[in-house]
């Protein structure tokens, strides 16, 4: 294992901000990019241990927006100043090419100043070309944490973690910007665990990543485990900013669960992007992955980097470097 991560992770937490903050902004000056989510089904076919949409769970709600209520979230986003919209949802055997090439086609044609992400987990290669080619140009999908056998502790036998890779590298080759990341505190999760997980971003230079704390849902297997560190999570954001200079790295939604301050820690961590959520409040309840999750409007978000000392700017925010 790499000398420079050993020291990185036994550094001084002050210190190590610091160090991220200098090299952040370097690569973007004080600016904080915003993406409008849109959470466009709580549907899931998948079981992971750690998330309340899991299909296990008879308790969730389930929605699914149609491409009408998609495409008004959009206009309120664009209207808000937002010029990256981030469709995420449980994998909705639903939401097939079939469907979802229409709602990125038209989302391209009526707002052609705009960056389109999908966050709609594991899709077939073709699946990911065809949804590209249809006007899509980031891809957010965890690899939620680098060692397989910790994979198979936070996932059933039917996920792996060579497939999510796979995942990974088709994504890439279709062309899109690539975002990964992990659960910071994740049942069983080890301080060789998080060595791994950074050599694995020195590795595949994602030019996205998410990092949040794990943060237990009451009706998971994983109900009565603590929730991840609030100090380690920004540690791990501070990290990867040092190591990935370039990279979008939101300040995440969990990290502002976790704390009412932490997405401000985040940002002065190194965290350069915020995405503030433009779900329906009607349905938003129901996309809960796990308990507490809040939802911040984007007054409140605005305020949080005026006091971390950035400024919001407005535009499709692309990678650096
Ligand atoms: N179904 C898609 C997108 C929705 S889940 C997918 O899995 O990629 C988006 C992210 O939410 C996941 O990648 C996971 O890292 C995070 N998440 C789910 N449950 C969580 C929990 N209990 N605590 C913290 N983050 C969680
Ligand atoms: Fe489904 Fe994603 Fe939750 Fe797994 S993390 S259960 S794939 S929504």
């Amino acid at each position: 294992m790499s000398h420079m991560i050993q020291k990185l992770l036994n550094c001084n937490l002050e210190e190590l901000s610091g160090q991220a903050r200098a090299v952040r902004e370097q690569a973007f000056g004080k600016a904080v990019f915003l993406r409008g989510l849109v959470e466009i089904s709580s549907y899931c076919r998948n079981n992971c241990y750690y998330c309340g949409l899991r299909r296990s769970n008879s308790k969730a709600g389930r929605y699914r927006l149609s491409q009408e209520e998609i495409l008004a979230c959009c206009e309120q986003g664009y209207a808000a100043g937002l010029r990256t919209f981030v469709l995420q949802s449980g994998e909705d055997s639903h939401l097939n090419d079939e469907r979802m090439i229409p709602i990125v086609q038209e989302i391209r044609k009526r707002w052609p100043d705009c960056a389109i992400t999908l966050s709609l987990g594991e899709r077939s290669r073709e699946s990911y070309q065809a949804l590209f080619e249809a006007g899509a140009e980031r891809y957010l999908l965890r690899h939620e944490t680098a060692n397989a056998a910790h994979y198979a502790k936070l996932h059933p036998l039917e996920l792996d973690l060579q497939n999510r890779m796979r995942c990974l590298h088709n994504l890439r080759e279709a062309g899109y910007q690539v975002g990964v990341g992990f659960l910071v505190g994740s049942p069983g999760q080890t301080q060789e665990h998080l060595q791994e997980e950074l050599a694995f971003l020195q590795k595949f230079k994602p030019e996205m990543v998410g990092i949040g704390p794990f943060l237990p849902h009451k009706d998971t297997p994983f109900a009565n485990e603590p929730p991840g560190s609030l100090e380690l999570t920004l540690r791990l954001l501070a990290i990867t900013r040092i190591l990935l200079p370039g990279a979008n790295i939101p300040s995440t939604t969990a990290l502002g669960t976790l704390h009412s301050a932490g997405r401000e820690w985040g940002l002065r961590a190194g965290a350069n992007v915020l995405m503030p959520n433009l779900t329906p409040a009607a349905v938003r309840e129901h996309y809960r992955l796990y308990d507490g999750k809040v939802v911040e409007g984007l007054q409140s978000l605005r305020e949080s980097v005026a006091r971390a000392g950035y400024e919001i700017i407005v535009g499709r925010g692309d990678p650096h470097g």
